[in-house]
C-alpha cells in the first residue's frame, strides 16, 4: 500500500491487532515516516436502507460514522468507541437477515448506543436524526434521559 501523504513511499505494517470484526494495522511510510491505520473487514452482504420518502440506498457505514463523529464533536468519545458503535449497529442489522431495513431502525439503533456512551452526543444525534416533530417530544425525551442519569 502506498503512503497517502507522499504517495511515493511503500508502507510497512508496524503493528497489527485482531478485533472481533476487523484487523487493525498501523502502517509506516518507508519514505516520509508518516503513520496511519487501516482496517480490514470482510465484505458485508448487501443491505438497503429505505428512507422516509421511500427511496432506497445501499447501507453506507461511512454515513453512520459521519453522523456519530458529528454528534461526538468535542466530546470525550474516542474513534474506537465510534467504530465500536458502528460495529454493533451493523451486527444487529445483518442479524435480521433481511436485505432492506428502514432508516428509522438504523437511527434508533445508533441512538440506543449513544445513549449509553455520551448524553450530549446522544441529544445532538437525536435532535438531528429523529427531527423531533415538536418541542414537547424533545423535552419529554430530555426529561426521561435526565431522570435516568440522576
Ligand atoms: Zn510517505
Amino acid at each position: 500500500m502506498l503512503c497517502p501523504v507522499c504517495h511515493i513511499g511503500e508502507t510497512r505494517v508496524v503493528d497489527s491487532r485482531d478485533d472481533e470484526n476487523a484487523v487493525r494495522r498501523r502502517r509506516e511510510c518507508q519514505s516520509c515516516k508518516h503513520r496511519f491505520t487501516t482496517y480490514e473487514r470482510a465484505e458485508a452482504p448487501r443491505l438497503f436502507v429505505v428512507k422516509k420518502d421511500g427511496r432506497r440506498e445501499s447501507y453506507n457505514r461511512d454515513k453512520v460514522i459521519g453522523g456519530l463523529r458529528k454528534a461526538s464533536e468535542k466530546r470525550p468519545v474516542s474513534e474506537s468507541a465510534i467504530q465500536g458503535v458502528a460495529d454493533r449497529v451493523e451486527r444487529e442489522l445483518y442479524a435480521r437477515g433481511e436485505s432492506e431495513v428502514q432508516s428509522t431502525v438504523v437511527g434508533d439503533l445508533v441512538m440506543a448506543e449513544l445513549r449509553g456512551l455520551d448524553k450530549v452526543a446522544y441529544i445532538r444525534f437525536a435532535s438531528v436524526y429523529r427531527s423531533f416533530t415538536d418541542l414537547n417530544s424533545f423535552q419529554e425525551e430530555l426529561a426521561q434521559l435526565l431522570a435516568k442519569t440522576e
